[in-house]
């Protein structure tokens, strides 16, 4: 029997009449597929097994109720889901993100993007995402630890060390990961290594905090030392004011970069004379309290504040979006361009839109995707399911060694398989290696 080649824009069509109203899903797998589309034709067994179309389906996804009463005892209604996209090498893995953006195309794009994400960290880990559409901002750390408790009441059912085991993603850091795995004691009776990112007293993993951070700014020096350049004496751009934002300008700083603005979803600051240590560790206690803006940086240390607005027309080398999916388009690629900026890497998910990556593809900047740049996060969180199941600790200095080689593998690993006449196409590379690997497993493991 044989099978029709696959066409890039009947497929696209195709799965937007299949999902409607998914942008967010479409978005990230139209930036994904044509780099697929060749290698699915030449290879008529993946047609045969219809790979791509597999690989845009869930697995499964669970949506459920979440309610939980505020300090005034009055009762509220959310909507928790869990995602599972791609298990073929491994149990589900992705983080868990609260935010009122937060639905089932978000999720589904997130998903989608951490399998290939995860295939690249060359650990054994599928691919997936929950959260819920719950805001934490302004509300008390009770009404928080109360959410986190009754989300884990459904959540706990879908997942298991061999199953699923989530993180933390936006506004799910290592206190509110604490409460859930709290909850999954309370009602399972087992101490199991069913989430990552916890405190290191229960189970948590050295290195884990810095790990998506430290992996963009180790990626991004790989990248330059493949051009013979270093990130020391650039002057780099970061917008986010969060886990990723906080220590990708840290590691860049100790680097030998200087670091002149963060942003957060109220504004940015531009510190001309660049970040330190104390001002990063600043921005960490300052934003931990609820609902802080970053505008007091301004009136803390000397630099401007700008309300409502994204730090894309600040004159920069480089540019680390790490805030959160389409933050960054056409307009503020061809600002950062105009302004001296030569290459863009990926902290957030997805941080630019379509028109964003075509702006910089015919700008021919230095790039790399999410995937790539911040699978750091996850391939520690991946060390740390070994640690567990293991019942042992490893040492930071240790972890932070395997970061370094697992940054240096995916750099590599990108290259080779993004690798062109006119130099090192690091989002087709990573599209391709994330790929293959997954593909070969979903052919492994036959269709019925
Ligand atoms: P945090 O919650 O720690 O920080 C998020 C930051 O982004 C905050 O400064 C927040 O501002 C800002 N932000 C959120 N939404 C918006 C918006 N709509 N517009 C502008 N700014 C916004 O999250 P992380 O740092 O953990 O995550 C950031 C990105 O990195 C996400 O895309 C996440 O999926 C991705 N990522 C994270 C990993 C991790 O290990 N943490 C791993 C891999 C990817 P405010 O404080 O005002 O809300």
């Amino acid at each position: 029997m044989t099978h029709r080649t696959i066409d890039c824009d009947d497929f696209l069509s195709d799965l937007a009449k299949r999902t409607p109203g998914e942008d967010a899903f479409h978005q990230s797998v139209a930036e994904i597929i044509p780099d697929l589309i060749p290698i699915v034709n030449e290879n008529p067994e993946y047609r045969e097994f219809a790979l791509l179309e597999r690989l845009t389906e869930p697995d499964r996804i669970v949506s459920f109720r979440v309610d939980w009463r505020d300090d005034d005892n009055v009762a509220h209604v959310n909507r928790g889901y869990r995602v599972q996209f791609n298990s073929a090498i491994g149990p589900y893995k992705g983080g868990l993100r609260f935010h009122p953006t937060v639905n089932q195309s978000v999720l589904k794009f997130l998903g989608f993007e951490q399998t290939f994400k995860n295939a690249l960290t060359g650990l054994p880990m599928g691919g997936g995402k929950g959260g819920a559409d719950f805001d934490p901002a302004g509300r008390s750390a009770a009404e928080i630890m109360r959410f986190c408790q009754s989300f884990m009441q459904e959540l706990h059912r879908h997942i298991g060390p061999d199953i699923d085991i989530p993180a933390g993603d936006i506004n799910v850091g290592a206190r509110e990961i604490g409460w859930m795995f709290g909850e999954y004691r309370r009602i399972t009776n087992q101490f199991a290594g069913v989430l990552t990112g916890k405190g290191l007293s229960f189970g948590g993993s050295e290195m884990r905090t810095e790990a998506t951070g430290y992996g963009v700014v180790q990626l991004l020096c790989h990248m330059l030392a493949e051009r013979d350049d270093s990130i020391d004496g650039k002057t780099i751009v970061v917008s986010g004011a969060g886990n990723v934002a906080t220590f990708a300008a840290e590691l860049a700083m100790c680097k030998g970069g200087r670091v002149v603005t963060l942003s957060d979803s109220r504004g940015f600051i531009h510190d001309a004379a660049g970040l330190t240590q104390d001002k990063i560790d600043w921005v960490r206690q300052h934003k931990s309290k609820p609902g802080a803006s970053l505008e007091a940086y301004a009136d803390t240390f000397d630099a401007t504040w700008h309300a409502g607005k994204t730090p894309w027309d600040v004159a920069c080398d480089i540019a680390l979006p790490c805030a959160t999916q389409n933050e960054l388009d056409a307009d503020g690629v061809k600002a950062l361009i105009a302004n001296g900026c030569a290459a863009i890497v990926e902290g957030a998910n997805m941080p630019t839109t379509r028109a964003a990556q075509a702006a910089i593809r015919e700008a021919g900047l230095l790039f790399a995707p999410g995937k790539a740049a911040n699978a750091g996060g996850v391939a520690v969180s991946g060390l740390e399911i070994s640690q567990n199941r293991q019942r042992r600790t490893q040492s930071r200095d240790d972890l932070a060694d395997a970061l370094q080689d697992i940054m240096q593998t995916i750099h590599d690993t990108c290259a080779e398989a993004g690798r062109t006449t006119s130099g090192i196409d690091y989002a087709k590379g990573a599209n391709v290696a994330g790929f293959r690997k997954v593909a070969d497993a979903m052919y492994a493991a036959g269709v019925a």
